[in-house]
């Protein structure tokens, strides 16, 4: 893992009258998982944006592992995070494995290394290569395209791992089955994670700390899931 700090981060989209983000200062530790909740529109998947570089912060500075990477190169920001959406964000026209292999072969792993890499990560999330590797997304059940998708975001092995509702699009039993996943790969590889959701059980149970969000992301609450409960 690595730490991340933001600093003052803001976002505010060309003719809004507030910002989507407000001036927000926290930092999460290495190795840690944080769930940022809150309601709908307070600015969780701009704030994960921003930290991935998919939209540009209109003020403030990120930093992660100590190192300043508000204006590194979107594809050397590859190296460090890698990214899962909700209903997984895959390519449809791309097989699993090109899917998992895209970050890789962005970073120009030789060819060797990149298909040892995607039978390795189809392993760690459950699925058998033999069987998963050259399937459309479309062949796929919502929960093994979300496994899929995490096998993506973990393919290159950055230190920090940022989830937008990875689990939101499935059903209650597959989403508790992948969420006990989660929690095993988290001992395994000990990325810090940062992880959206407005499901509080969710939280309570995936997070060491929960920062509950207010309106453009205002921060009402950070602390672990034991000091929420209890106040
Ligand atoms: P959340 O993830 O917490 O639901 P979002 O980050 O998606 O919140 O949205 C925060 C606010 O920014 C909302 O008011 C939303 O309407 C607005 N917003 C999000 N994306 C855009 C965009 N591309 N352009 C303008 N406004 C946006
Ligand atoms: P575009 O902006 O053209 O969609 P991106 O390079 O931003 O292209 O993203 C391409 C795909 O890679 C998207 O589906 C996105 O979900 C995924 N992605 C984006 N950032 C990361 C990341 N850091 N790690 C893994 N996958 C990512």
């Amino acid at each position: 893992g690595a730490t991340i700090e933001l600093e003052g981060l803001t976002k505010q989209y060309p003719g809004s009258a507030l910002p989507a983000v407000d001036n927000v200062t926290m930092d999460f530790k290495e190795g840690e998982t944080v769930i940022l909740v809150g309601p709908s529109g307070c600015g969780k998947s701009t704030l994960l944006k921003m930290i991935n570089r998919l939209i540009e912060p209109t003020a403030g500075r990120i930093r992660i592992g100590g190192e300043d990477v508000t204006d590194m190169d979107p594809v050397r920001l590859r190296r460090k995070i890698g990214y899962a959406i909700q209903a997984s964000g895959l390519f449809p026209h791309m097989t699993v494995a090109q899917n998992i292999a895209l970050v890789p072969k962005m970073l120009r792993w030789p060819s060797a290394r990149v298909r040892a890499r995607v039978e390795e990560m189809l392993d760690l999330v459950g699925l058998d290569p033999g069987e998963f590797h050259g399937r459309y997304p479309r062949q796929l059940s919502g929960g093994q395209q979300q496994r899929v998708g995490v096998a993506r975001a973990l393919a290159a092995d950055p230190p920090v791992l940022l989830m937008d509702e990875p689990f939101g699009a499935v059903d209650p039993i597959t989403r508790d089955h992948l969420q006990d996943e989660l929690i095993r790969l988290q001992r395994e590889l000990h990325k810090t994670i940062v992880f959206v959701t407005h499901d509080f059980d969710e939280a309570i149970k995936l997070g060491d700390r929960i920062a509950v969000l207010r309106e453009r992301s205002h921060i009402a609450q950070f602390d672990t899931p034991e000091a929420i409960l209890t106040n």
